[in-house]
């Protein structure tokens, strides 16, 4: 059986494993995970170019090192030189990271930090501190949310 033998084996076997079949091994349980190494960040960006990874959306962040639906990307992050096959794209990061406070700093996405997810716009609200749906207006995005922007309108109806 697989798990019986040595761990000296099982890294070789790992090491001969390419994308994804490498990571799939890894996930399938505690042991392996503990035993065979996350991929570096350069092998993120290679991984993410390929027909697998493609296929299913996939793009690397750069801080939590993992590869992650395109959904969880602002949209600039995927477009143009941080795209795919980008020149920046290992300067590429997901929403989620953005979001956390960088090692004794603010985070990426600070107060009133503008991201645009899947076409809609959305602000870091400086009000209530949500990643919530911004306002526009006059083609400028608010730097406080729908809901904490309302009283601005209060009698313009
Ligand atoms: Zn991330
Ligand atoms: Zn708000």
């Amino acid at each position: 059986m697989f798990l019986t033998l040595p761990p000296e084996l099982h890294l070789l076997i790992a090491s001969d494993l390419s994308f994804p079949e490498r990571a799939h091994l890894r996930l399938t349980c505690r042991y392996l995970h503990t035993l065979i190494a996350p991929m570096k960040h350069t092998e993120l960006l290679a991984a993410e170019n390929t027909d697998f990874a493609v296929a299913r959306d996939l793009y690397a962040c750069r801080y939590c090192l993992r590869l992650r639906h395109r959904d969880q990307f602002g949209d600039r992050m995927l477009r143009r030189r941080r795209g795919r096959r980008g020149r920046d794209a290992g300067r590429r990061f997901c929403v989620q990271c953005g979001l956390l406070p960088r090692e004794g700093g603010e985070a990426r996405y600070g107060p009133g930090a503008k991201v645009t997810l899947k076409g809609v716009a959305y602000v870091l609200c400086r009000e209530c501190g949500g990643l919530r749906v911004a306002r526009v207006l006059r083609g400028a995005v608010l730097e406080v949310c729908e809901n904490c922007s309302g009283w601005m309108y209060e009698g313009s109806y």
